[in-house]
């Protein structure tokens, strides 16, 4: 990842600057990045922590740009809920997932379950379900494949309209994860209130987990509030086999991280699939 850091993109030394005008070049970049089809979805595989199943993905969205650069979303998603951009990329994703999870489906693979991130910025745009709708419509898939991942901040911003857009997702037959579990401070009575069908525990409990204690007994604390409320959970960032086998000791039902499998293309996971 350094290698791909250092050298002169315009794009990237922007993207670590916070000045207003190296913002407003990021935000330019992207724009026309999106128009150009520089903007990919790559899918990580999720699965089983007991019996090692693949369960479904998350689709992650990725820029690179015509240098070969890879602009982490981490740097261009704030840019782009900020700006709207958001709106017609958070649909491009959607599609995207859709068309993919049709082809899993087409593959034998009908279970799988798509996970598809989604930002507080799209929830408030009130042609939210609408586009959702559509979405399914277009691709031929069902609303109960896909699972839409909201963050736990997320829940807690504006819970009157997370709850009514959250009721409008559910009509459609999506499942809802809170994603980042454990970095918010939702209360056992707000997580009864949304109505979610699984906790995403962060990555960063998932790694401190052996290492501290405090990592420890909130990775612990995630699983038990989860199991109690009848909840799946989900651990994201297992890198190594003694993680995994922490949490599942810990009762974590499924995991996610590069010890099963890293993002990859959409072609690359069909054929990783068959594997
Ligand atoms: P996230 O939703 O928490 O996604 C998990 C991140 O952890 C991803 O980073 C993934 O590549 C990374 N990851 C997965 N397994 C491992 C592992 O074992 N170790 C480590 N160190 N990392 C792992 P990524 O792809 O860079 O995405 C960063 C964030 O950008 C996401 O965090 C999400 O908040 C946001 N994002 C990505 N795609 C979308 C999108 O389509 N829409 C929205 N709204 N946000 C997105
Ligand atoms: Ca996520
Ligand atoms: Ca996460
Ligand atoms: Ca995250």
């Amino acid at each position: 990842a350094k290698q791909q850091q250092r050298g002169s993109s315009q794009y990237f030394s922007a993207a670590m600057g916070s000045d207003a005008r190296e913002r407003f070049k990021l935000l330019k970049g992207l724009r026309a990045g999106f128009e150009e089809n520089q903007l990919f979805v790559v899918y990580q595989p999720q699965v089983d922590l007991d019996s090692a199943r693949v369960i479904g993905a998350e689709a992650l969205l990725r820029w690179r740009t015509p240098e070969d650069r890879f602009i982490p979303p981490d740097q261009f998603i704030p840019l782009a809920e900020q700006s709207g951009l958001i709106i017609p990329i958070g649909e491009f994703v959607m599609r995207a997932a859709c068309a993919q999870l049709r082809k899993m489906q087409r593959l034998g693979h009908t279970d799988f379950r798509m996970a598809v991130n989604v930002s507080m910025a799209q929830f408030r745009h009130p042609g939210f379900i609408d586009m959702l709708a559509r979405a399914l419509h277009d691709s031929g898939v069902a609303g109960h494949n896909i699972e839409l991942e909201i963050t736990e901040s997320m829940a807690m911003d504006d819970a009157d309209l997370v709850l009514r857009v959250l009721a409008g997702i559910k009509r459609l037959g999506f499942s809802v994860a809170i994603d980042d579990f454990g970095t918010g401070f939702s209360s056992l009575s707000q997580l009864r209130q949304l109505q979610v069908d699984r906790l995403k525990i962060d990555r960063a409990f998932v790694q401190e987990a052996q290492s501290s204690s405090a990592g420890s007994t909130i990775a612990q604390m995630v699983v038990n509030l989860g199991r109690g409320l009848g909840l799946t959970v989900i651990a994201e960032g297992i890198e190594t086999e003694e993680q995994r086998r922490y949490l599942i000791g810990l009762g974590c039902h499924e995991g996610q991280g590069w010890l099963f499998a890293r993002p990859m293309p959409a072609e690359q996971l069909e054929t990783w699939m068959q594997r």
